[in-house]
């Protein structure tokens, strides 16, 4: 089922999460075991991210170098059909420009297509480490609304390679990025906000936002895009602290701020578990805030560690 098709049906705030796939040699035990401890609180879907590939450059004795690739969390789609088979529940796979040509991405959508996968995030994904800037592949997307171009053309029977429409029946729900404090490319919030417009136009249905500790940043956000006539469900994006290193970690990662109250509180912690503590705490006082405000679900960001989010959960759902 779409998720624009879970929010309408909604009587009340869902609470839905994402994970990473694990690393790879990890088996699928140690994934459905984070997983477990969350089917309590009835996720009507569990969004799975992707990860590129990534360059390792060796310099052979004969002076020759040698470029290969390497991708360290690999099974996005593998994992996103055994959790639609192993729980019963949708699932959104997340789909990235960098690393795929078009015709790949085509593969990749008939895929998920025949698993049974009715969503996905399209998303332009991030430059690899050994690069200074995103490069696209020769024939690939540049930014996530060319993704979702593609995915809408396939969704009304075009396929690459052929003059003729088809009815294979794919009908994707398409949700994108938003940034509470900017894509940190963007020059300014404003021409940030064109862009995400021109995904909607596009054809994207729903907007899940970067990760924000401030609830005013979601609540500006949400007033600005209404007001450039964004109309489409906009949920919010949650990550409960779990550890003190985070602290500097989530700033230089996701380029978003932490307000100095909870920055105060997480740095007086004598450990991680108080951190976590911390954390827990003000994520159920933000989500309690966003239900007030009436947004449609609350996605919160596992990271590969359940026990916060259930924590939350616990005094919500
Ligand atoms: P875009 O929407 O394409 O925007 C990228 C930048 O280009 C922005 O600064 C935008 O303002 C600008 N821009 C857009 N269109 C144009 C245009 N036509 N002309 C000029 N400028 C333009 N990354 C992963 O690799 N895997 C994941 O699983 C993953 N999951 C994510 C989930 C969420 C909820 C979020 C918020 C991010 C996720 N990311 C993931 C990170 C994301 O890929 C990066 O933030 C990436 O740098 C931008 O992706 P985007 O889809 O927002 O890009």
């Amino acid at each position: 089922m779409k998720i624009t098709e879970h929010i309408q049906n909604a009587t009340s705030t869902l609470f839905s999460f994402e994970i990473l796939p694990p690393l790879k040699g990890e088996n699928m035990k140690a994934l459905f075991s984070n997983i477990d401890p969350l089917m309590e609180f009835k996720p009507p879907f569990i969004d799975v991210t992707y990860h590129r590939e990534e360059y390792v450059y060796k310099t052979h004795e004969n002076g020759l170098l040698e470029k290969r690739t390497t991708r360290k969390r690999p099974g996005t789609v593998g994992i996103c059909a055994a959790i639609q088979n192993h729980y019963k529940v949708d699932t959104v796979p997340h789909l990235i420009c960098g690393g795929f040509t078009k015709e790949e991405t085509e593969n990749a959508l008939i895929d998920l297509h025949f698993l049974g996968i009715d969503n996905v995030l399209a998303l332009r994904g991030d430059c690899v480490k050994s690069e200074q800037r995103f490069i696209p592949e020769a024939d690939g997307h540049h930014y996530a609304s060319e993704l979702i171009g593609q995915i809408v053309e396939m969704n009304n029977g075009s396929y690459l390679d052929k003059e003729q429409v088809y009815n294979s029946g794919t009908d994707f729900c398409i949700g994108v990025a938003g940034y509470p404090e900017k894509h940190f490319e963007a020059p300014n919030l404003k021409s940030d906000l064109r862009w995400l417009k021109k995904k909607i136009e596009m054809g994207a249905d729903y907007i899940v936002t970067q990760m924000f500790f401030d609830n005013r940043k979601y609540f500006d956000f949400v007033n600005l895009c209404r007001s450039e006539g964004i109309n489409v469900p906009i949920i919010p994006g949650l990550k409960p602290f779990t550890t003190k290193t985070q602290l500097n970690v989530l700033p230089s990662l996701f380029h978003i701020e932490i307000p100095y109250d909870l920055a105060d509180a997480v740095e007086n912690c004598r450990d991680n578990k108080a951190a976590a503590q911390i954390g827990v705490e003000w994520a159920i006082q933000q989500s309690k805030e966003l239900i007030a405000f009436g947004v449609p679900c609350l996605h919160y960001y596992s990271m590969g560690k359940s026990e916060t989010v259930r924590k939350v959960a616990e005094q919500l759902f």
